[in-house]
């Protein structure tokens, strides 16, 4: 493959709503590799195709639950505006599907008034609406719901006002479509990103269909489960970890850690998926990923994984454990 880029990552990391530990990366030597903070919108305003993650914004009102929106939005703003100053892209994620209200619009402006410099969208009817309310402020990235097979698809999407492109996880180990990728966009100005640690299947069935039915989650559903189902034990994606279980976590679309030198002469972006990762983990991951190198339980770094009742330590094991059922 033709070299145009320089083996030098860039990583792009979520916000899991903690701010301190947020603040904590960017204080630290992390931050060094850190180019982009994703996050959803506060869901009061705008949805974010998965379940609102608020529970680091839960209070306790006298044994009365609530999402404190309040606070939610000033740890936002305070994101981004940080983000803004030590010039780290901010990501807001529109991973929905169907039409952006005016409100939408409105709450979406707000923050790029602030900072925000790329969102994320989720349905395709997104790209001429953002492109031509805030595209020249923002760079328009597409999330894995629109999946982009072909160069000249990713030529055609750019086409259209999109800038950043969303390698779908389907091809993470995909090696001739990653170079064909890279070799077919050479001359153009698209930056791509591949996903490390999601960890479904490739080409899993029930990824999308799964994703779209969190939509419905409201923001009570996961103050219940906060109080609840604190271990977030849930059926989602049940079907392709049985599949897991049974053929071994191989079939697996995540990068592992000392895999990722085979993935550096591309150029990409790493997106570390983890909205719903606790801080530790967040961290521990993104060293893991630096580091090129990782021994131990894969339920602390992957995303798909965090559901095994028992540790996932081989990449080749046949089991992962997965509990099946309710
Ligand atoms: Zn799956």
């Amino acid at each position: 493959m033709k070299k145009k880029y320089v083996a030098n990552s860039k990583y792009s990391i979520p916000y899991n709503g903690d701010i301190n530990n947020t603040i904590e990366i960017l204080n630290s030597n992390l931050s060094n590799y850190v180019s982009e903070i994703y996050f959803a919108g506060n869901p009061i305003y705008i949805p974010s195709g998965r379940r609102p993650k608020v529970k680091y914004h839960i209070v306790n009102n006298s044994g009365a639950f609530k999402f404190d929106y309040i606070k939610y939005d000033e740890d936002l703003e305070l994101l981004i505006t940080i983000c803004k100053n030590i010039k780290i892209n901010s990501n807001l994620l529109l991973n929905f599907f169907g039409n952006l209200t005016k409100s939408n619009i409105n709450y979406i402006g707000k923050l790029i008034e602030l900072g925000v410099n790329i969102v994320t969208i989720g349905d395709t009817t997104m790209l001429p609406v953002i492109k031509k309310q805030f595209g020249y402020k923002v760079k328009i990235q597409n999330s894995i719901f629109i999946k982009i097979n072909s160069s000249r698809d990713y030529i055609d999407f750019q086409n259209n006002g999109m800038q950043i492109i969303l390698v779908h996880p389907d091809y993470n180990h995909s090696h001739s479509i990653l170079n064909d990728i890279c070799n077919h966009v050479l001359n153009r100005d698209i930056e791509f990103k591949i996903m490390l640690n999601e960890g479904c299947l490739i080409e899993c069935p029930f990824r999308t269909n799964e994703q779209l039915t969190a939509q419905v989650y409201s923001i009570k559903d996961s103050i219940n489960d906060f109080v609840n189902n604190p271990n977030e034990i849930r059926p989602l994606t049940q079907s392709c970890r049985k599949i897991l279980n049974e053929e071994g976590m191989s079939i697996s679309n995540f990068i592992h850690p000392n895999n990722l030198t085979h993935y550096d002469e591309y150029g990409f972006t790493y997106k570390i998926v983890g909205r719903s990762f606790s801080s530790i983990n967040i961290v521990k991951t993104l060293k893991a990923y630096i580091k090129g190198d990782f021994q131990g339980d894969f339920r602390s770094i992957v995303e798909n994984f965090k559901h095994s009742y028992s540790p996932v330590n081989r990449q080749n094991s046949f089991r992962t454990n997965f509990i099946i059922g309710e």
